[in-house]
């Protein structure tokens, strides 16, 4: 069997939109009417492993499969999932005894485990791997007794799921005025880590503050915000000094899609707004714009963007530029759990974690 990628078309919520002439004598445009695409954008590697990891549950085991929490922070990907069977919970407990659980891209405290095994769940874990990574720095750091700063926002899932793997041991810093206040038990045992989908800048002044209260303060043994965030960030930086406008899709609840916003904004884009659906885009704003930049979060799927460059084109920003700031090939392999029973199964894509490439490692 074969799953299909999460892309199904948008939602037609019926909207009675001002024509693009009317949008034109509003605000007279100067040169050419243009879109800027960023590249990269869309689908990161960990969101594209977590959401086949469920597809192919669905297809293996059939439904209902449950999922805790959103499997990824993207209102389309999950609709679109429930629709094939998936079942979204926030809590283990939800689930009946003996059912399947997956676990998120955004990770789980160890708590969570245990709780799932109490209960005699199957479980699949989602979690990116390169969330993963950032946990086992806490359990480390934490067993040589370090204090660690996890600079995140407090209530994240993915932050939740690091600060529970050495609740004792962490303090969560959620912004740069936090680190100016925070008291520490030792100041020369004390590392930061960080949640992996955060704005860089804003990260680095935070550490920076941190590291002018206590100058022996560690930097974790490699990034952890990550490759999809950074590349993300640095292709919107490039676009937004030109950009009148800058349109980000993605969800409320998807960190790096806000941060996209964020930073375009900082970086000089006269406007810039998140959408979950093309639908969502107000004509008012291409009044008076020339240049539209575009971009996705980590857990959009490429349909959704290509709705808002159709919305465009509609509004006279046919011309498309893609700005290319970096190349991506990172693929993770499935969840342990799951290419098992593949490969029982038979299935030949038991060990690919994209869309049919090969796989990392
Ligand atoms: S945004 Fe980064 S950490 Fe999050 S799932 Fe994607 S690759 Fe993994």
């Amino acid at each position: 069997m074969t799953s299909s990628p999460v892309a199904l078309s948008m939602p037609t919520v019926p909207r009675r939109r001002r024509s693009p002439e009317d949008v034109a004598a509003a605000a007279p445009v100067e040169g050419q009417k243009k879109v800027l695409l960023a590249a990269p954008r869309g689908y990161c590697a960990g969101v594209d492993r977590a959401v086949i990891a469920v597809e192919k549950a669905l297809e293996h085991y059939g439904p209902p499969v449950y999922v805790r929490k959103q499997i990824v922070h993207n209102r389309h990907v999950v609709e679109t999932l429930e629709e094939r069977g998936a079942i979204f919970v926030e809590e283990t407990d939800e689930v009946p005894e003996g059912a399947l659980v997956v676990f998120s891209a955004h990770g789980v405290s160890p708590a969570v485990v245990r709780s799932a095994e109490d209960r005699g769940l199957r479980t699949i874990d989602a979690t990116c791997p390169l969330v993963t990574k950032v946990h086992r720095e806490a359990v480390r750091f934490a067993k040589g007794d370090y204090e660690i700063l996890l600079i995140g926002h407090e209530g994240h899932e993915e932050v939740e799921g690091t600060y529970g793997e050495a609740p004792e041991h962490t303090q969560i810093v959620n912004s740069p005025e936090e680190a100016d206040t925070i008291q520490v038990k030792d100041p020369d045992r004390l590392i930061w880590l960080s949640q992996t989908t955060l704005s860089v800048d804003e990260t680095m002044e935070t550490v920076r503050r941190l590291r002018e209260r206590f100058p022996n303060l560690q930097d974790p043994p490699s990034d952890d915000i990550c490759y999809a965030t950074s590349n993300r960030q640095a292709a919107i930086k490039k676009i937004a000094p030109q950009a009148d406008l800058v349109i980000v899709v993605g969800s409320a609840n998807s960190s790096n899609s806000v941060r996209l916003v964020e930073v375009a904004l900082e970086y000089g884009a006269r406007a810039a707004y998140r959408v979950d659906f093309a639908n969502e885009v107000d004509e008012s704003w291409f009044e008076g714009v020339t240049t539209v930049g575009v971009t996705s979060g980590a857990s959009v799927p490429e349909v959704l963007v290509q709705d808002v460059l159709r919305l465009a084109s509609e509004y006279g920003y046919g011309t498309v530029e893609e700005v290319v700031t970096a190349e991506e090939d990172i693929l993770f392999s499935l969840p342990k759990e799951l290419r098992a029973t593949l490969k029982e199964a038979g299935d030949a894509s038991r060990g690919l974690g994209g869309r049919g490439q090969r796989p990392q490692s």
